[in-house]
């Protein structure tokens, strides 16, 4: 696998990251970046208290996304040209432009300050510099089988509605009854609804924070 639209395997190469103090936020614009961050279930305590989790189906595969922004403009918590809630972001932003990809480190190339001599060194000969490292990435395979055998676990369709779509991503909600610590977080994270424009199904339900 050498690379998914803009993110680069960097089992080849030796990269650099030059910091972002000229750059305009735009991996936390949704115009520019991504709108959505898949979830390994680890993830979920990290973000539920700040953004929705919703859940997404396609081929009859489950997964869950965090959602960061609604496709079109910055993240809310992106203030004053910063985040305002560093400590507490998603673990797909603590990482970024750095992301896991089964057992593959992929590198972000539409992030404009990755470059090949410039700045830091975010990657050596396919080595990733420990210093663009997070815990999200130790023991990543066997913890996206975990998370895998648990979305397999509540997968019926008919226990989801679905709600809107996100930058082309199905996304749906769990409707049964659950005492699951996941489904719990998720149902929780719902009182996020400033993506009430996007999810139609949630307007009329819950309400705008
Ligand atoms: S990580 Fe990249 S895209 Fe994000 S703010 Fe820094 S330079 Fe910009
Ligand atoms: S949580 Fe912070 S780093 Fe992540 S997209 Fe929002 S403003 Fe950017």
């Amino acid at each position: 696998m050498e690379s998914i639209g803009s993110f680069i395997n960097i089992k080849k190469q030796d990269l650099h990251f030059s910091g972002c103090s000229t750059c305009e936020g735009d991996c936390c614009n949704g115009a520019k970046g991504f709108a959505a961050a898949p979830l390994i279930l680890e993830d979920f305590e990290a973000v539920y208290k700040n953004f929705p989790i919703l859940f997404s189906i396609r081929d009859h595969k489950l997964s869950a996304y965090v959602l960061l922004n609604d496709g079109k403009s910055y993240c809310k918590y992106y203030i004053n040209q910063q985040c305002s809630i560093y400590l507490q972001r998603p673990p797909a932003c603590k990482l970024y432009p750095v992301s896991p990809y089964f057992e593959h480190i992929l590198v972000d190339t539409a992030c404009p300050s990755v470059n090949h001599n410039s700045g830091y060194s975010l990657c050596e000969n396919g080595k990733l510099n420990s210093a663009f490292a997070t815990k999200r990435l130790e023991n990543f395979v066997e913890k996206l089988a975990e998370t895998h055998a648990f979305f397999a676990s509540i997968n019926r369709l008919e226990h989801f509605e679905h709600v809107g779509n996100l930058s082309g991503i199905p996304l749906f909600r769990y409707t049964k009854p659950s005492d699951n610590p996941y489904i719990q977080m998720h149902l929780e994270s719902l009182k996020h609804s400033w993506f009430s424009v996007s999810l139609h199904s949630l307007k009329p339900t819950l309400a705008v924070s």
